[in-house]
């Protein structure tokens, strides 16, 4: 089988995966900040790191795969002002910071039960590992590469990037941005004035008496800064040096190249060998953002209740949309192309299940065919998990397939049949980790929930809105929901 090759953002090139103990991969990947409702920018880096997941267990490697729930001291490092995103909230909406935490750590969970995504091996939160974040930090002041300034910590990029840039690891190496231009470009960040060079990034923040999520440390009480949980939780879990650390492309810089700082510094190696980001989603061609309005929650995603969207879409559409571009490609989530995916996917799932029917003919011309589109998913797979030519693949294999069964293409050989059942199983549900929406269903249940639908049309008809929205609430309750639309029509999407 050919070798697993995977997209290094550190060498900017597709390297030879190899982990640093046979058989065994240690995984990190930056996880959610649990200040507020996931939204579709959480779905991709989730997506794809679950498939990647999924495929370095099924190549057969034993993986534990460390995903990180960001619960507290994330505050923003280029607002005007410092401010922990977690108790900020907290306070608009009165409720404890933990209780928040839970909520929407709640809900992130969720999303990803509905999404399909395993679980990770270990999910560590920063509030339950503030005593390494503070081992970390001390080890970093011993080496001389932070200081302490009105009960902060900064590290000191400068410093660093004059010791390390002479064993090849300037500041930036992940980035590629230069240290020089960071110091004469840039916005004014906060508390530069503490800071003695612009670079510089908190590891430790005097908490102000308002903030309300506070530990006691060696300088005075106060919470961390973001960078560090990642650095001190991947060490613990996966060691000073692992395989594959992951997250979106906005995570390369600041985040990640501080992570590589402070875990050189404090560990004195490289923290992970491979880094994998994915690319960005886009709306409509615009990015996702707060003063474009279009930032949109999974809930909406799910129930087609944002102004943007046309109808619901299943979390199975939106998993099959994300893996048809390659994670490392932009992806722009728009109606058509939601709605295209949704088609595709139910051509591609029908297909699977003729598939199951079919039975095995005499050896035909058409059997190299099929085995030849069959290597090809392997190789794409192992060309730096390239999800959508796979499915482009599997995609040429939905003709042959309906012919077989129509009886205008000769059946297929034996093994070359039993190969494509099994890859068509392995690649949509073990690695894809698609699953049939409508399992659980049948036609009787079909039929009772359009009737449901019809009387509660009638109802409203006859302004009878008791009734209607009776039949809509109970529904509700059972996880039907039911979403009226301009022209008339009825959307229902699963909870
Ligand atoms: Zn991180």
């Amino acid at each position: 089988m050919a070798e697993l090759r995977v997209h290094n953002t550190l060498t900017r090139q597709k390297e030879a995966f190899v982990p640093l103990i046979p058989g065994r991969v240690g995984m990190y990947v930056c996880g959610p900040t649990v200040s507020g409702e996931s939204h579709l920018g959480h779905a991709r880096p989730f997506i794809t790191f679950d498939v990647i997941y999924r495929y370095l267990r099924h190549l057969g490697y034993t993986v534990r795969y460390v995903r990180n729930i960001t619960d507290a001291g994330h505050f923003e490092e280029e607002g005007r002002e410092a401010e922990d995103k977690i108790s900020k909230k907290a306070v608009l909406e009165k409720l404890e910071p933990m209780e928040l935490v839970q909520k929407y750590t709640n809900l992130f969970h969720w999303a990803m039960r509905k999404f399909n995504n395993l679980e990770p091996s270990i999910e560590p939160t920063a509030t339950g590992h503030i005593v390494e974040q503070i081992n970390m930090i001390e080890q970093i002041i011993r080496d001389g590469y932070a200081y302490v300034v009105n009960g902060s910590v900064y590290f000191d990029v400068e410093k660093y990037n004059e010791h390390y840039r002479h064993e090849s690891q300037p500041y930036g190496i992940l980035s590629g941005r230069i240290l020089e231009d960071m110091e004469e470009s840039g916005r004014e960040l906060d508390n530069q004035e503490e800071k003695r060079h612009k670079p510089d990034f908190a590891l430790w923040k005097n908490a102000p008496p308002e903030h309300i999520m506070r530990w006691t440390s060696p300088w005075g009480e106060g919470f961390p800064g973001w960078h560090i949980e990642c650095s001190a939780m991947s060490t613990k879990y996966l060691g000073e040096q692992f395989d594959i650390h992951g997250g979106g492309m906005d995570l390369i810089f600041p985040h990640h190249e501080c992570e590589i700082a402070q875990s050189t510094v404090s560990n004195h190696s490289m923290p992970a060998r491979y880094w994998l980001h994915n690319n960005m989603i886009t709306i409509n061609g615009r990015k996702m953002g707060k003063s474009y309005n279009n930032v949109i929650k999974l809930t909406e995603m799910f129930s087609g209740t944002h102004p943007l969207l046309e109808q619901a879409y299943s979390p199975m559409t939106i998993r099959f949309f994300i893996l048809q571009t390659h994670y490392r490609s932009t992806l722009d989530f728009g109606n058509e192309a939601l709605k295209a995916a949704e088609k595709g996917l139910r051509r591609l799932w029908e297909a699977y299940e003729v598939l199951g029917r079919l039975v095995a003919g005499a050896p035909s011309e058409l059997d190299a065919r099929v085995s030849g589109l069959l290597d090809g998913m392997d190789e794409f797979m192992n060309d730096d998990f390239n999800t959508a030519k796979v499915l482009a693949n599997m995609f040429e294999l939905v003709p042959i397939i309906n012919g077989i069964r129509d009886g205008h293409v000769p059946p297929l050989g034996e093994p070359v049949l039993e190969r494509l059942k099994s890859y068509f199983k392995t690649f949509l549900e073990d690695i894809f980790g698609l699953v049939d929406e409508k399992g659980g269903n049948n036609h009787v249940l079909d039929g009772v929930l359009q009737l449901l639908i019809t009387l509660r049309k009638d109802a409203r008809t006859r302004k009878d809105y008791a009734t209607s929205d009776k039949i809509r609430n109970q529904l509700q309750e059972l996880g039907v929901l039911l979403k009226d639309e301009k022209d008339g029509s009825v959307t229902i999407s699963f909870n």
